[in-house]
């Protein structure tokens, strides 16, 4: 267990700020994420070097298509995430509480031995949200920086402010998530909101130092809306940039959503067509 950063007592509540959803967190109790309790009026992270997956894999697969093509990363994460998709692909351990898995430890020092014994030439921080093990993500690329690997995020851009620039000082690329340009659908089937997504990103892009790529998940009869589209690759244009990389994926049924069909192939089809219509020139299509 680590003293958890990013937390202050409020008018007598211990108050999370480490992600918008800013909860308040009764004496032994966790925020919505699972991953960090109130301990005797102190904040905590249960899962600091507490790893669940580890796995090496092809950036490629992050998906990065424009950051170190070839290469191989060290991809690890714990339990826990600070969204509730109704359609998450790693619900298993995304909606798991620490406990629920047998524990094991392993260091930031030890993440960055087994980066280098894999031959990798970087650090993924993903699966679930790595924002809610941001005490363990931000140890270990500190490390990984001085044996001169590069750090990699996969996110939901669910975070505050002042941990994004605590944290990208040693991130070197990030894939962020823009599950819809609706914030009708991210109350509804992420208990989130967009706009907080939207400043991340412009926040990432402020620092000048991060590679970005963006993923958007199309799920048939949510969130495929042409018009939805188009806007949202218009910001990206706009406020990004047209060389900003952007891969839209296919859905397959998970979680809460078993029952819808997958993506069609002609609907990614036609986002692309849509984007690059909109101006963006590094459009991509994953999971098909
Ligand atoms: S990181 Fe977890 S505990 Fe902190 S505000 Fe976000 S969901 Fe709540």
């Amino acid at each position: 267990m680590k003293e958890a950063m990013f937390w202050e007592i409020m008018h007598g509540e211990l108050k999370c700020l480490l992600c918008p959803k800013n909860c308040a967190i009764p004496l032994d109790q966790t925020g919505f994420c699972k991953a960090r309790k109130n301990i005797d009026g102190k904040l905590y992270s249960l899962v600091f070097s507490h790893p669940t997956s580890l796995a090496v894999d092809p950036i490629e697969k992050k998906p990065l298509a424009h950051f170190m093509p070839g290469t191989k990363t060290f991809s690890f994460s714990t339990v826990g995430c600070n969204l509730g998709c109704m359609f998450c692909q790693n619900w298993e351990i995304a909606r798991a509480s620490p406990d629920d898995r047998p524990k094991r430890t392993i260091s930031p020092e030890k993440i960055v031995e087994l980066a280098i014994e894999n031959n990798c030439d970087s650090i993924s921080y993903t699966y679930v949200e790595p924002t809610i093990f941001y005490e363990y993500v931000y140890e270990t690329a500190m490390l990984a920086h001085e044996k001169g690997l590069k750090n990699v995020m996969v996110t939901n851009g669910y975070i505050n402010r002042d941990p994004v620039r605590k944290l990208y000082k040693y991130i070197d690329a990030v894939n962020i998530d823009i599950k819809s340009f609706s914030e009708d659908f991210y109350k509804q089937y992420c208990a989130a909101s967009l706009a907080p997504v939207l400043k991340t990103i412009r926040e990432i892009k402020r620092m000048k130092t991060v590679h970005i790529e963006l993923t958007n998940l199309i799920i048939p009869g949510l969130n495929d809306n042409e018009e939805e589209i188009k806007q949202m690759c218009e910001w990206i244009k706009e406020k990004i940039g047209e060389k900003t990389p952007l891969h839209f994926s296919r859905f397959f049924p998970h979680h809460k959503m078993k029952d819808k069909e997958p993506t069609p192939k002609e609907t990614l089809l036609k986002a692309k067509e849509i984007a690059e219509t909109a101006g963006l020139e590094r459009v991509q299509l994953g999971n098909i």
